[in-house]
């Protein structure tokens, strides 16, 4: 690891008044300090941010809520605010990591933590374009079995972990910054990116830039909601597939329908013509078959994962299905 300088800011002002080339935020540290030993990440000033008091959940006037970056992800997901009207993003945090990990975790790191690309995490191969640009990209000839089939780039393949961003995708939060130039609002559709010729450019936040919080629009899907994983172990496993799906139903007829995916491209994936065919429809198995396979449209597999594209389809009809059958669960 090298060496590095450590300050504890004690102001949102001081954050960002401190952070200068080469230095980085620290919340919970559970992926920089990783990165930090495997080399991957090299800062050369930590500037620690969990002393913002940025760590409430608070209803905000137009019915919706505000959550502070330095959320501790267990203690978002078992909030009562969230549990009662945005379960989707307590079931979706509760499918991430450890209980160990999601009590140190925040909300801001859980947003801004790295892919899972094997060779992003191991420098004993030089060529990634996200860790070294313009070395090449390993993942393409190797064992791309947990790389992207949507977005990705002759570039760069490789897929976001986080299965909160995924819920707040679906539930189209705004993430709230705070840099040099003042405060600015980004919507979570917009926060990260796909790789294009630069990977190593993996979100909208620009240098220095603090998050400070998350909102969440007022409830609309805290009936029919549910967040499927699809991994190759119970627990402690990135998604190959994970479905974000919500209902709103009168009756059988879906007045709307939101449905994110994760562990398919750089950044939680959102089909605008799968929603739209969605609205309007009975719900049920030909109205679910058809988003999934418009949710897939321009699906490109790698060698090891076209499995990933039935597999994603499958598991969008399984996790509207569960949302459909939940009506009359809390509300
Ligand atoms: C073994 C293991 C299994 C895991 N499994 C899952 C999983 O299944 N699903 C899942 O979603 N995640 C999983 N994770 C990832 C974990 O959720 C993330 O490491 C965590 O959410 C990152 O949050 P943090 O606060 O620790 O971030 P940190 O490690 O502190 O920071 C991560 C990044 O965020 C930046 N940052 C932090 N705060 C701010 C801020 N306020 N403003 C701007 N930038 C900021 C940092 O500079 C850094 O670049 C796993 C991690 C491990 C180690
Ligand atoms: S997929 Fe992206 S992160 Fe992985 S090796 Fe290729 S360039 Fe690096």
């Amino acid at each position: 690891m090298n060496p590095f300088s450590y300050e504890r800011a004690t102001s949102s002002d001081a954050a960002i008044h401190g952070v200068s080339l080469g230095a980085k935020f620290i919340g919970g540290g559970t992926n920089l300090v990783d990165l930090m030993r495997y080399d991957v990440e090299h800062p050369s000033k930590l500037i620690d941010v969990n002393h913002l008091h940025l760590d409430q959940v608070t209803r905000l006037p137009n019915g919706g809520v505000r959550i502070g970056a330095s959320v501790r992800n267990s203690d978002l997901a078992n909030h009562e605010l969230i549990r009662t009207h945005y379960p989707l993003l307590s079931e979706a945090l509760l499918n991430g990591a450890s209980p160990q990990l999601r009590n140190m975790a925040t909300t801001a790191g859980n947003l801004m933590q790295r892919t899972r690309c094997y060779y992003f995490m191991d420098t004993a191969f030089p060529a990634c374009n996200k860790r070294n640009p313009g070395s090449g990209c390993a993942a393409i000839e190797g064992m791309n079995r947990i790389h992207a089939i949507l977005g990705a780039s002759s570039s760069c393949i490789a897929t976001n972990p986080s299965d909160m961003s995924v819920a707040l995708a679906a539930l189209e939060a705004t993430i709230h910054v705070e840099g040099e130039n003042g405060k600015r609002e980004i919507a979570i559709a917009d926060f990260h990116l796909l790789p294009g010729d630069t990977p190593q450019i993996e979100t909208t936040l620009k240098p220095g830039e603090l998050i400070t919080a998350v909102d969440l629009p007022a409830p609309r899907y805290s009936r029919n909601y549910h967040y499927l994983k699809v991994r190759d172990r119970q627990s402690y496993a990135f998604a190959l597939v994970s479905v974000a799906s919500a209902l709103e139903l009168d009756g059988n007829t879906i007045k709307s329908a939101r449905l994110a995916l994760g562990g398919v491209a750089a950044k939680p994936w959102r089909s605008p013509e799968a929603e739209d065919s969605l609205k309007g429809a009975t719900a049920g198995r030909e109205a679910f078959r058809k988003a999934a396979e418009l949710a897939l449209t321009g699906a490109k597999p790698q060698k090891d994962n076209a499995f990933k594209i039935e597999l994603a389809k499958q598991s969008i009809v399984y996790s509207l299905t569960l949302a459909q059958q939940r009506q009359g669960a809390q509300a």
